[in-house]
C-alpha cells in the first residue's frame, strides 16, 4: 500500500514540474493585457482607453469634460 502512495506522489511531482515548465510565468500574459492610456483633454486625468470618453481625436475622463470642451 506504501508503494502505491508513494507512487501517485511521485506521477503527481512530475505532473506538477511539467505544468510549471510548460506556462508561461503570469507576468509575460499580463504584459499583453495592459491597455493603452489617455490623457483627459480638459483635466489631464490619465485613464484607460476603455474607460475615456472620446470626442474626434481626443478623450474625456467624464461626459461633463467633454462637453466643457465643446462649449469653446
Ligand atoms: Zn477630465
Amino acid at each position: 500500500m506504501a508503494r502505491l502512495i508513494f507512487l501517485v506522489l511521485a506521477i503527481a511531482l512530475v505532473y506538477w514540474l511539467l505544468r510549471r515548465f510548460r506556462q508561461p510565468p503570469t507576468e509575460y500574459r499580463d504584459v499583453s493585457q495592459t491597455e493603452d492610456m489617455v490623457s483627459c483633454a480638459r483635466c489631464g486625468l490619465n485613464l484607460p482607453k476603455s474607460e475615456a470618453i472620446a470626442s474626434g481625436a481626443d478623450y474625456y475622463c467624464c461626459e461633463a469634460h467633454r462637453r466643457e470642451s465643446d462649449k469653446e
